[in-house]
C-alpha cells in the first residue's frame, strides 16, 4: 500500500490512456523493487492488479476512496481520537456506526463502533447489554 492523493487521480482520470499508464508504471517499478530484495521474483509475477483511490470509490462509495476512514496525522489526532458523537443533533432515532464515527477504521473497529452503539441504545432503553458468541 502506498499513499497517494485522490486529487492526482481524479485529475489524471481524465485522460484514460494517462491514467492505465500510470498504473503500469507503478506496477511495473514496485515489482522491479521487489526483485533487488527478492531476486527474481518478477519472473514469478501472474498476475498485477494496480487500485488507486478512484478504485476503491467506485467499488465501496467511500468519500475520495477513503478506505479506513479519518486519515490520522500527528496534527488531527488528538482531535480525531476522541470519541465521536454516533448521533445527529436534531434527528431522533437515528445512529451511526462504522468507520466514520470510529476513527482508526477497519473491519474489527467498525464491530467494536457496533458494539459500542448498541450498549448504549441498550442503556437508553434500560436493558442490559448482552453478547452470544456463536
Ligand atoms: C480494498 C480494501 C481493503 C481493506 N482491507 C482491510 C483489512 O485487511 N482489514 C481491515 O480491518 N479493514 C480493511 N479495510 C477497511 C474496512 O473494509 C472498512 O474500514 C470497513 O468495512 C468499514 O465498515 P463500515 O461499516 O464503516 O462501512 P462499509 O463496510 O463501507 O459499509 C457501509 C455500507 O453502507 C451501504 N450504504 C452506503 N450508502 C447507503 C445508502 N444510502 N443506503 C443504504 N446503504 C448504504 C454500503 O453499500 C455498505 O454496505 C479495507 C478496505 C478496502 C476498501
Amino acid at each position: 500500500m502506498l499513499p497517494s492523493s485522490y486529487e492526482y487521480w481524479k485529475d489524471l482520470r481524465q485522460d484514460r490512456t494517462a491514467y492505465k499508464k500510470k498504473k503500469d508504471q507503478i506496477a511495473h517499478t514496485v515489482v522491479e523493487l521487489l526483485n533487488q530484495r527478492f531476486p527474481d521474483i518478477s519472473q514469478q509475477v501472474e498476475m498485477v492488479d494496480v487500485a488507486t483511490p478512484l478504485t476503491f470509490e467506485r467499488y465501496t462509495g467511500n468519500w475520495k476512496g477513503s478506505f479506513e476512514g479519518w486519515l490520522l496525522t500527528p496534527q488531527n489526532s488528538f482531535t480525531v481520537m476522541k470519541r465521536m458523537s454516533q448521533t445527529l443533533p436534531g434527528l431522533k432515532n437515528f445512529y451511526m456506526c462504522g468507520q466514520w464515527v470510529e476513527p482508526g477504521g477497519g473491519l474489527p473497529t467498525s464491530v467494536m463502533s457496533a458494539s459500542r452503539l448498541i450498549k448504549a441504545i441498550c442503556k437508553q432503553d434500560g436493558k442490559k447489554f448482552r453478547t452470544k458468541i456463536y
